[in-house]
């Protein structure tokens, strides 16, 4: 009966590593997957996060069940990191915060609340968009289209098209919006931007879910990057939010994050917060208790808080210098004449960034099956593996490798 089950193709993202993986070229360099890497292109595990892991075995923290909705010091530490401390939906006790599986089990959890509560809603993504998000709301039977959102023309947001599309949506659709660091273009609209957005939002009675996976690293401010969703719950919209800890404490294969939903009321709140635990129990029963605690050990202590934010701090400049470094040699490489600032006033803006860092090696207006050939020279030639849309992860790349970087994209640019 198994023999008439096809095989699956791999996965865009995490198939790039597995080729990578088989790749036994010593030149070899895995740009695909969103990791974060030391100069030495080794994982990096946060020294705050050894620490949080010392208190615990110190304090012999046991291993029994958490609660369907998760640990509550974790519950509580990551709602006010996302919303700040003495936000009025916090006080007013509005927020339906669940753990979940990291970004990815956060963001199911609540396309399985819309299935449920809402059905036939359609949600709107962004073109393009984090390959997974299809994905999620296909699994979740979520009806879903996309809305205008990159322009390669202005390399820049197509500000005009996203509010058109926002607009021409069916009343009372989910909106999809990522909080910071957009993911693939690294555009995110401005303060004003995000007020007009707003306005739409409401105008239609959409209902906003922002995806937060890169706090504190877009603009190097943890509250800054939240800056888009604290906007909208001052409004006092109703709104979800998935969180991630994967690249801002390195916590990936910990699975740690949560789902909030803000509510009008303190009663509705308690009610979803309800149905989110109906809905886990028979997915996955309860969530993982490790990374729960390293979180609540680091954001709920402010020795290990402030010491947090150095950490990132560093990474951030490291994948800084790489972008620059990565700049400097494009521009001395190619000696066609192309103008490779658009580059550079593109890596200005997201200079600060990290895997946010995504970089569209194409900018001519060519087909996509160009665009395809492209990323296939980087990596059949080069040994460069990156995902099919062009995108790089500058988290994974270090000074050392960006001479022979540049000669793979300026080669792929060209031929
Ligand atoms: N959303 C976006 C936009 C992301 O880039 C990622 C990670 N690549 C995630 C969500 C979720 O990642 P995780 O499940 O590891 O938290």
């Amino acid at each position: 009966r198994f023999e008439g089950i096809t095989m699956a193709p791999p996965d865009p993202i995490l198939g790039v590593s597995e080729a990578f993986k088989a790749d036994n070229d010593e030149k070899k360099l895995n740009l695909g997957v969103g990791a974060y890497r030391t100069e030495e292109l080794q994982p990096y595990v946060l020294n705050v996060v050894k620490k949080a892991e010392n208190l615990m075995l110190e304090r012999g923290e046991y291993k029994e069940y958490l609660p369907i909705e998760g640990l509550a010091a974790f519950n509580k530490v990551t709602a006010e990191l996302l919303l700040g401390a003495d936000n009025t939906v916090i006080k007013q006790q509005r927020v339906a915060t669940v753990q979940g599986l990291s970004g990815t089990g956060s963001l199911r959890l609540a396309a399985a609340l819309i299935e449920r509560y809402f059905p036939g809603a359609k949600v709107l993504i962004s073109s393009p968009t984090w390959g997974n998000h299809k994905n999620i709301f296909n699994d979740a039977r979520v009806p879903w289209s996309e809305y205008r959102y990159y322009d390669p023309k202005t390399v820049g947001l197509d500000f005009e098209g996203m509010i058109a599309d926002l607009k021409a949506a069916p009343e009372g659709s989910f909106i999809l919006l990522h909080g910071c660091a957009h993911n693939p273009t690294g555009i995110d609209p401005t303060p004003e931007q995000w007020e007009k957005i707003a306005d739409v939002i409401q105008e239609k009675n959409h209902i906003p879910f922002f995806d937060v996976a890169y706090q504190g690293f877009a603009s190097g401010s943890l509250d800054a990057d939240a800056a888009s969703v604290r906007l909208f719950a001052a409004r006092g919209m109703e709104l979800l939010v998935a969180q991630s800890y994967s690249k801002n404490l390195g916590l990936y294969a910990e699975r740690i994050g949560a789902i909030n939903v803000i509510c009008s009321s303190v009663d509705a709140a308690a009610r979803v917060k309800s149905q989110l635990k109906r809905l886990a129990r028979p997915m996955y029963s309860n969530p993982p208790v490790h990374g729960a605690r390293i979180v609540a050990n680091v954001v709920g202590d402010p020795t290990l808080f402030d010491e947090w934010k150095a950490e990132m701090d560093m990474m951030a400049g490291r994948i800084k210098g790489v972008r620059q470094k990565l700049f400097d040699s494009l521009s001395a490489k190619d000696k066609s004449g192309k103008d490779w600032s658009l580059y550079k006033a593109d890596w200005h803006v997201l200079l600060h960034r990290i895997e946010q860092s995504s970089v569209k090696i194409q900018r001519k207006p060519t087909s996509r099956s160009n665009k395809k050939k492209e990323s296939e020279n980087m990596t059949n030639k080069w040994h460069v593996y990156m995902t099919k849309d062009g995108r790089i992860s500058l988290a994974g790349l270090n000074l050392a490798k960006c001479e022979y970087l540049a000669d793979a994209i300026v080669d792929s640019y060209h031929n």
